[in-house]
C-alpha cells in the first residue's frame, strides 16, 4: 500500500526506526489527507490523528489545499486555522 511506498523512501533516506518517537530523523513522510477517505488500521490513520493539532502542518496545507477543504471529522481547514496559533512558525 502506499504506505509502504513511503517507508520504504524513508528507509532509502536512512531512516532507522529504532529510536525515541519525535527524535531526529533523516525524513519523515506521514499521509495527512486521502480525498474525503476515512481510514483506521492499526497501520495507518488517516487523516492524520494529529494533523489538526499542528500549525506547522495546517499553514503549508492551506497554501495548496483546494477551497473549502474540509478534514473528515474535524470540519474545514479555515476554521481549524482560526482556531490554532502560528506563534514560532517561522517560513524557510
Ligand atoms: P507522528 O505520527 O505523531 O507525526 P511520527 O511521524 O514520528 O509521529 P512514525 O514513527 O514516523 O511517527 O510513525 C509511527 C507509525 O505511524 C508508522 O509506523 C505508521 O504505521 C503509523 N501511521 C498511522 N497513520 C499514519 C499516517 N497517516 N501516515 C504515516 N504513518 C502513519
Ligand atoms: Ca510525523
Ligand atoms: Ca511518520
Amino acid at each position: 500500500m502506499l504506505l509502504d511506498q513511503t517507508q520504504a523512501i524513508e528507509a532509502a533516506h536512512q531512516r532507522r526506526r529504532d529510536g525515541e518517537r519525535w527524535g531526529p530523523r533523516t525524513l519523515d513522510l506521514d499521509l495527512l489527507l486521502y480525498a474525503d477517505r476515512v481510514v483506521q488500521t492499526d497501520r495507518l490513520q488517516i487523516p492524520h490523528p494529529e494533523m489538526t493539532q499542528r500549525a506547522f502542518v495546517l499553514l503549508p496545507l492551506a497554501e495548496i489545499a483546494p477551497a473549502g477543504l474540509v478534514i473528515p471529522g474535524a470540519g474545514s481547514l479555515q476554521a481549524l486555522l482560526q482556531r490554532i496559533s502560528s506563534d514560532g512558525l517561522r517560513k524557510l
